[in-house]
């Protein structure tokens, strides 16, 4: 059995409060980029974590004490999860800078099965909306 890390963006797991179940449904169902691993009796995920936040133009190099940990655990791939692959704008540089710190393992792009465009467009709204909600602040007393 493969032994999976998954790396998330941390605007889903933390503002989100995303659980990655559909990152972890489809990998015990051997779906999505999952399918990959038929032939080695399956996925098994070892570990999950979130990217360490925004990185500046200067330190994206901040994200390799975050994806250590995952390493350290013996896993065979990583995945960038389907959120990251979707809205991360560093997700490239990310990719090559781990791949160069890492060279012993794999990096894939996605998890779970991909949602047609329309119903991506439809999510992405939905997390724009959501993260952008107003929550009341001092802003609100100092308004009256
Ligand atoms: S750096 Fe990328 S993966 Fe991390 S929080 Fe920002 S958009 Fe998400």
């Amino acid at each position: 059995m493969a032994r999976i890390g998954i790396i998330t963006c941390s605007n889903m797991t933390n503002d989100m409060a995303c659980s990655s179940f559909g990152c972890l449904q489809d990998s015990h169902t051997g779906k999505g980029k999952f399918a990959q691993y038929a032939d080695r009796g399956g996925a098994q995920v070892v570990g999950i974590i979130s990217c360490s936040g925004c990185p500046t133009l200067i330190a994206p190099e901040k994200i390799v004490r975050r994806v250590r940990t995952l390493v350290a655990s013996g896993v065979d791939a990583i995945h960038f999860a389907y959120c990251m692959e979707r809205i991360c704008p560093f997700k490239k540089k990310y990719r090559s800078l781990l791949q160069k710190e890492f060279p012993k393992i794999e990096f894939v792009s996605g998890t779970h099965e991909m949602p047609d465009e329309g119903h991506a467009a439809e999510i992405d709204q939905f997390v724009k909306k959501a993260l952008c909600q107003q929550n009341l602040s001092m802003a609100d007393v100092f308004g009256k």
